[in-house]
């Protein structure tokens, strides 16, 4: 027998796993051999391993740039209860508690750091981030550097700062979601110097796609969820008041949600969250500001409400469902109505070159819906990845071939002004 080769080794002595899962392993070989790394995996597909194992394997400190500082507490904790020495940085801390925090980096006690994008700011901190013995920088939801993304984060160009004050430190990034587009300016914007790309399939077979005329969406939705038995999901809607009206209207119909937008306070958001992964309340009603990274496995339903404004959000929000392997629904209520709205949004957008992009977005996403083509076909499509069987066998177009519906010419008539 030969031996488990040392990755193997850290994989099942400090994460408890037997094996690494598609492109992980390469993706780590990678990036231990000191290469520019950018790695497109769908959500769940297991990307922090891909740089907190690597940090274990190699001497010195892993820096990690991840844009959400409640996940980041969330990683931190998981990690240090593997015994691997990890903490991170961001704008939470006491200043006592932050500066404890330094020390310990500096003395070399640590192998991973996390780093809000917002710590970036400032000369005075990349000055001390060059005083430490840093051997790896790994960017996490790499993504929101651009801004053909989904979501988009200022702060994430100050990455090019620290990228400038680490010459020579091998960068690993990684992302969920990369139309070539988005792709092509995560390298230029990191810099990224003949990075290694490693591009795993998009498809998720376990989901089930529907896309259905919107009318009587609350009673709909609520039937779709009471169908369901006790199983857990997620309703995205257009605007904060409508997570708010739809989950008051979920709850008169028997049935536990709770709203999430952006607009609530931190300490209710934290809640219903918590409520939400804890099986305290069965369905989310939220805007997109709830999901991303969100690591509850058995969302057994995505509700996409009203039209997301573009496909990568949808394929974003759906992916959520299922992350477990095991089947889970998708049900995209559509109308000509969600159209209208959109393009009034977007006629407002005063750069040109902006306004166009998302008006071209928004006519992929309303063909998509009135497509009567196989869903997942075009969805995979849309990131550039060809499907070759005839038939997925999961979604609606391919389960139950429908008529085509007299919305189509009228969306075509909004879409065409
Ligand atoms: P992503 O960032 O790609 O969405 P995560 O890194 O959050 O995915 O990982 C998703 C889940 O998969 C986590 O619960 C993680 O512990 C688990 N996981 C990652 N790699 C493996 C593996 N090789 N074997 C088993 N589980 C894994
Ligand atoms: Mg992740």
């Amino acid at each position: 027998m030969t031996a488990a080769s040392p990755l193997h080794e850290l994989l099942k002595t400090h994460f408890g796993y037997d094996s690494f899962r598609p492109l992980q392993e390469d993706i780590m070989h990678s990036a231990l051999g000191g290469r520019d790394t950018l790695a497109i995996l769908p959500t769940g597909a297991g990307k922090s391993l891909c740089y907190q194992l690597p940090a274990l394997a190699r001497e010195g400190l892993t820096l990690v740039v991840s844009p959400l500082i409640a996940l980041m507490k969330d990683q931190v904790d998981q990690l240090s209860a593997s015994g691997i020495p990890a903490t991170f940085l961001n704008s939470t801390l006491e200043p006592d508690e932050a500066r404890r925090r330094l020390d310990a980096i500096r003395a070399g006690k640590l192998k991973l750091v996390y780093l809000a994008p917002e710590r970036l700011m400032g000369g005075r901190f990349l000055e001390t981030v060059r005083s430490w013995q840093v051997t790896a920088l790994a960017v996490d939801e790499a993504h929101c550097i651009s801004e053909w993304g989904h979501d988009f984060r200022p702060e994430y160009r100050r990455l090019r700062e620290l990228r400038a004050a680490l010459p020579g430190v091998p960068v690993i990034a990684l992302t969920a979601t990369a139309t070539p587009r988005v792709r092509e300016d995560i390298v230029r914007q990191l810099g990224l110097r003949d990075p290694a790309v490693f591009l795993a399939s998009f498809n998720r077979p376990n989901l089930h796609y529907l896309v259905e005329p919107k009318k009587d969406a609350v009673k709909r939705i609520a039937r779709f969820i009471l169908e369901r038995g006790q199983d857990s999901g997620i309703v995205y809607c257009q605007s904060r008041k409508r997570t708010e009206e739809m989950a008051a209207a979920l709850r008169h119909a028997g049935i536990a949600a709770l709203p999430y937008h952006a607009g609530l306070d931190a300490a209710a958001r934290a809640r219903h969250q918590e409520a939400f992964l804890r099986d305290e309340t069965r369905v989310i009603c939220a805007t997109v500001a709830f999901g991303m990274g969100i690591d509850k496995p058995d969302v057994r339903f995505v509700i996409h409400a009203d039209l997301p404004k573009n496909l990568e959000g949808y394929y974003q929000e759906t992916g959520r469902a299922g992350r477990d392997g095991l089947p889970a629904d998708c049900l995209l209520l559509f109308s000509r109505g969600d159209v209208m709205k959109h393009v009034g949004f977007i006629q407002e957008i005063p750069d040109d070159e902006a306004r166009q992009h998302a008006h071209a977005q928004l006519e992929q996403m309303a063909d998509f819906a009135e497509s009567d083509a196989c869903r997942r076909i075009d969805l995979l499509g849309y990131f550039g990845e060809t499907w070759t069987e005839e038939n997925c066998g999961a979604c609606d177009a391919c389960l139950s071939p429908r008529e085509t519906w007299d919305a189509t010419v009228e969306a075509q008539k909004l879409l065409s002004c």
